[in-house]
């Protein structure tokens, strides 16, 4: 008898192994040629380049994950609203999520679909897209919907960079009842310190305002390398429960990824090394980090 992808996950950590997630998925699709849309960045590709996006999941597989994230992450209301995609917001996020079903279907490995919900992004913001609280947690509500019933095992809340877009979008993905992940994004502030991405709270508060929200982890995402040790360090002083980092690493000028300072696989693996000595039990990557680098991680260290 087989267990459910989510229940297997369950499994692993509670007999001490780690979860090896995949890396970008949006950046990866830019490596490989597929064009970014200026203002909705990734969204278009499950429908102009399927091909390509099933390739991105299915080579995530081969490397060793053993979560991949549905290419959802700007297929948010706000994002769409931006960019004048509105009306195709569920076409698009059910196509997203049969390319991954699709992509662990053809693989044919225990592999977890998890959905990508933003709760801001690099090129849309909720709070300038909505009215209020009351369309934004409409909004958030309807993505988890349909993530949810077109099959996937997970939802992660990803670059939570604030404390009430944050709130609203994991409220939502919460009534699903699918397990979710939260996902911190930091960067520092002029003066150095290390705050949630919009640079309004420090991540403690963050993590300390949205402690009774609940959820099945809390990762350090979409942060860069050089910091997420830092930040992660924080996050674990706060977070009681099972903690994982996935960094970035280059910079983007939208709607461009700038590779040429991306880290290798060995150096990531390497840092890596550190989140898994302080407690990560989920590694994987962000922006800038391919199947290369997970490669790396499931070859250095025990998944
Ligand atoms: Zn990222």
């Amino acid at each position: 008898m087989s267990t459910s992808p989510y229940a297997f996950l369950e499994e692993k950590l509670r007999h001490g192994g780690n979860i090896l997630l995949d890396g970008a998925t949006g950046t990866e699709l830019e490596r490989r040629g597929v064009p970014m849309h200026g203002a909705a960045w990734t969204a278009e590709a499950v429908l102009s380049r399927p091909e390509v996006v099933l390739a991105v999941h299915g080579d995530y597989i081969d490397a060793g994950a053993e979560v991949i994230t549905v290419n959802s992450f700007s297929l948010a209301r706000h994002m769409l609203l931006s960019a004048g995609l509105e009306e195709r917001f569920v076409e698009l996020n059910e196509k997203a999520v049969r390319l991954a079903l699709q992509a662990r279907a053809t693989k044919g490995r225990q592999v977890a679909v998890a959905g990508s919900i933003a709760p801001t992004t690099f090129c849309s913001d909720p709070s300038e897209s909505f009215l209020g609280e009351e369309e934004a947690l409409a909004a958030y509500r309807q993505q988890a919907a349909v993530l949810c019933r077109a099959g996937v095992d997970l939802l992660i809340v990803e670059m939570i960079g604030d404390i009430l877009q944050g709130t609203l979008a994991v409220r939502a993905a919460r009534e699903t009842g699918l397990p979710v992940w939260l996902g911190y994004s930091c960067r520092r502030d002029r003066q150095g310190r290390l705050m949630l991405w919009d640079l309004q709270d420090s991540l403690a508060d963050g993590v300390r305002a949205m402690a009774g929200l609940g959820g099945e982890a809390a990762l350090i995402m979409h942060t860069e390398v050089a910091d997420a040790t830092v930040a992660f360090a924080e996050l674990a002083a706060q977070w009681p429960g099972t903690l994982g980092v996935y960094a970035h690493s280059g910079v983007f000028v939208m709607p461009h990824w700038q590779f040429n300072d991306v880290i290798s696989p060995r150096d990531y693996a390497a840092e890596a090394g550190r989140w898994l000595d302080m407690g990560a039990r989920i590694i994987g990557g962000c922006c800038g980090i391919g199947p290369e680098h997970i490669r790396a991680l499931g070859l250095m260290y025990r998944f």
